[in-house]
């Protein structure tokens, strides 16, 4: 991680219970060698990190519907199943249908000349050579610009892939955005020796496309999507290609002509859902509901040899805590019913809750809370953060309140709030699976230990993982699930509760 801050931890002021809650005593049956044997299927070799869509996503679906049965859950899916079957909707440029050519030769799409957005076009024009971009006396109007990448001013985001890929990325945003605006009818990227090492993960990631879900609830509230996002300001194609092409490329007036097409399809994903019932004939029929997802990155390109992305702290962390977790509420169930919910897709937009969220197996209504987990065994062995925790993102105040209780009786972490204020730049709270419900007004918070320089990386292995300390947040989920279960009254959504974005 090329840029780093250092973050000062900061306590919430911690509640004081009239007294520490008792741990029931089912809380035995969550077993760190457990923990660690079921990480290191899940994010072992063979399920290759899960991707999103593929039958690496299924393989462990199908895997953690298998644990469920044998732990003793119940199936809550579809005709009796685990499972919730939905499509993600993919939109990708067409590897079949597109072309680019210079002078009249063509250049295999990817490995020659790479997209990078999903934009439709056709474009023919010739090119013009403008250095790094600066010299805005330079007519790009209705031409092909040629740009050698430099480096973007703003500050790279600490996180994701690799530095060189983030590099490349921004570059290629930071300097397309101008000289499209100036007018210029497409414009090509030539890596400088940096943003070379990323080439082949641009285009592979690329090649992917985006993916969404129709009918499910929406990400951001209308016209509220990230302002920073500066693809949403290209509308004219924006090619990189390797440095190796830079003397074929500066040559001014040759001709480029690029046509560029779309391809839209459908693929399945699935939530795995799984009920432990209640004891008490009012309460059963309302839900405790502990989310997780299954689904990580897939193989990749490789880094050190590696192209596996394992996921193991994102997010097996927390799916086979909450298999440890279905345990012990086997073998003393709550008053209240606990729903446990893998949502596939999630590293593809938060896909699979967003389509739970709108098409709950139980009605949403009788979800009194969402208790979510998203990385949970990482970083410092005594801190974590509790997602949710206060305003703008904070939606029920009583359910903080049994968290902060359940923590004082199990991990005793020290939380970590900074990462749930609205100003932290990673913007933490929107990037998981409790959001959906959140925008639907169901109580709900997340457990997390926070980003590390493994993230989205073939490095994020079950060797990485602090395996004690997996262990203690997930009895920490565990009780605070616990406590809402058994709570006389379900916690309360806080009035006038509303995102900032
Ligand atoms: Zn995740």
């Amino acid at each position: 991680m090329r840029l780093q801050f250092v973050i000062p931890f900061l306590a919430v002021a911690a509640p004081l219970a009239a007294q520490t809650p008792r741990v029931p005593a089912a809380m035995s049956a969550i077993r760190e060698s457990d923990i660690n044997r079921d990480m290191y299927r899940m994010a072992g070799p063979s399920m290759r990190g899960r991707e999103a869509g593929t039958l690496d996503e299924m393989r462990a679906s199908m895997w953690l519907a298998d644990q469920m049965r044998a732990i003793g859950v119940k199936p809550a899916g579809e005709d009796d199943s685990f499972f919730q079957w939905w499509n993600i909707r993919r939109t990708r440029v067409s590897s079949v249908s597109s072309s680019v050519k210079l002078a009249g030769r063509t250049l295999a799409l990817w490995t020659d000349v790479s997209p990078t957005s999903n934009v439709a076009a056709d474009v023919s024009a010739g090119t013009v050579f403008v250095g790094d971009g600066r010299d805005t006396t330079i007519d790009v109007r209705g031409k092909v610009a040629v740009a050698t990448l430099v480096p973007s001013a703003t500050p790279l985001r600490t996180t994701t892939n690799t530095y060189e890929y983030r590099y490349a990325r921004q570059a290629i945003a930071s300097q397309s955005a101008p000289l499209i605006q100036r007018g210029a009818a497409a414009v090509v990227i030539v890596a400088d020796s940096t943003a070379d090492i990323a080439y082949d993960g641009v285009w592979k990631i690329q090649e992917r496309g985006t993916y969404d879900v129709i009918g499910g609830v929406p990400r951001f509230a209308a016209g509220a999507a990230p302002t920073q996002n500066l693809q949403s300001r290209i509308t004219a194609p924006v090619l990189f290609v390797p440095r190796s092409a830079l003397d074929a490329f500066r040559v001014n007036g040759q001709t480029l002509e690029a046509r560029i097409r779309l391809e839209n399809f459908e693929t399945p994903s699935v939530n795995v859902i799984g009920v432990v019932r209640g004891t008490d004939p009012k309460l059963r029929d309302e839900y405790v509901l502990y989310s997780s997802h299954q689904d990580h990155d897939g193989v990749r390109f490789s880094v050190n040899g590696d192209s596996i992305w394992s996921g193991a702290d994102d997010n097996a962390s927390v799916s086979v805590a909450l298999l440890a977790a279905a345990r012990a509420f086997v073998k003393q169930p709550a008053k209240r019913s606990v729903l446990f919910v893998f949502h596939g897709a999630e590293e593809r937009g938060l896909l699979g809750s967003r389509y739970h969220a709108a098409h709950p197996v139980v009605p949403l209504d009788r979800v009194v809370a969402v208790l979510n987990g998203d990385m949970i065994g990482r970083n410092h062995p005594d801190t974590a953060s509790l997602l949710g925790i206060q305003p703008p993102h904070r939606n029920s105040t009583q359910l903080v309140q049994m968290a902060l209780e359940a923590n004082a009786a199990t991990g005793r972490f020290v939380i970590d709030s900074l990462w749930d204020r609205p100003t932290h730049p990673e913007g933490w709270y929107f990037r998981s699976d409790h959001l959906p419900y959140a925008r639907l007004n169901v109580p709900a918070i997340e457990f997390s230990t926070n980003l590390h320089p493994d993230y989205h990386t073939p490095r994020d292995k079950p060797e990485n993982i602090n395996f004690p300390k997996l262990t203690r947040m997930t009895q920490w989920m565990y009780m605070t699930g616990w406590l809402v279960a058994n709570a006389p009254v379900r916690p309360a959504i806080d009035p006038g509760f509303k995102l900032e974005r």
